[in-house]
């Protein structure tokens, strides 16, 4: 008896229960609402693995998506492995399964990092403005990483006044914010995609005495609005916030525009049981 996956390159069943026996054997240190981090194998490393939950607006909107975890996996690896072939310093380090990736501890910055290059979503909202009307230059705005409060927008004064960065790093997190901003846009307007907003985060490493700021946690459609540039169709988590159609399609199409998914692939085990 075997379990094979229909189309040849998702996540098979049986891969599925190899997985989980792995992430069973771990130990947890944290969970959030689409992520689990769990111990990594040497000191200085955890494991990310990433579940199919989708929450929006705080959590207040909640389901599981078959196959969002393994996808957001694979993106995540996908723009990560950019950054560094550009030289933008991440906490990546390798992909351990269809859900798991191995990366380095860091010490996050209580700060949502996003930049903006067309109004949308809160800004939009914020300021009367119509969603996709392009910015004049990218926008970068702060918010505090605090789910009880809604993760509220802060300024520069507040983040110093209350220690969460000094203007040394600030420095460093606006000059990270753009060059991730610069290298994301241009990957996706070669395929057919414009990068409308991303949220990211930012950690601090030790080497010795020497600390310095590296991007962290995850880049993928949950954390960016992506919009194809002929139908202004979208392709990130706005579709499930919004209830506009599948998501698992949505995330498949950026995946296979990007290369990550051979075509006609998707990224959902159906287990198929051969005699
Ligand atoms: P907005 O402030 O318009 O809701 O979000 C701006 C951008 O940051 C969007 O691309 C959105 O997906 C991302 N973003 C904002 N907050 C969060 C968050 O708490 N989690 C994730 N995954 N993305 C966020």
């Amino acid at each position: 008896m075997h379990y094979e996956d229909a189309n040849g390159s998702g996540e098979t069943h049986l891969q599925r229960l190899i997985d989980g026996e792995s992430m069973a054997r771990r130990k947890k240190i944290y969970e959030g609402k689409a992520k689990i981090l769990f111990e990594g194998p040497e000191p200085g490393t955890i494991v990310q693995y990433f579940k199919d939950d989708a929450t929006a607006f705080n959590a207040e909107k909640k389901d599981v998506i078959e196959g969002k975890g393994v996808l957001n996996n694979m993106l995540s690896e996908y723009f990560m492995n950019g950054l560094t072939s550009v030289g933008i310093p991440n906490h990546f380090m390798k992909r351990l399964n269809m859900r798991e990736q191995l990366v380095r501890s860091v010490e996050i910055i209580p700060l949502e990092v996003i930049v903006r290059n067309y109004s949308a979503g809160t800004m939009a909202k914020r300021l009367g403005m119509e969603e996709g009307t392009q910015l004049p230059r990218p926008i970068v705005e702060y918010c505090l990483k605090e789910d009880k409060l809604g993760d509220p927008l802060v300024t520069e004064e507040h983040i110093a006044a209350f220690g969460w960065a000094s203007q040394q790093d600030m420095d460093d997190i606006l000059s990270l914010a753009l060059r991730v901003n610069d290298f994301l846009s241009g990957v996706m307007y070669g395929v057919g995609i414009k990068l409308v907003d991303f949220k990211i985060e930012i950690g601090r490493v030790y080497d010795g005495d020497f600390m310095r700021l590296i991007v962290a946690d995850e880049i993928s459609p949950d954390s960016c609005r992506l919009w194809d540039i002929e139908t202004g169709q979208k392709l990130d988590k706005d579709v499930f916030r919004r209830d506009l159609g599948s998501l698992t399609d949505a995330y498949t199409e950026v995946a296979k525009r990007l290369g990550v998914m051979p075509k006609g692939a998707t990224p959902i085990a159906r287990p198929t049981l051969i005699n």
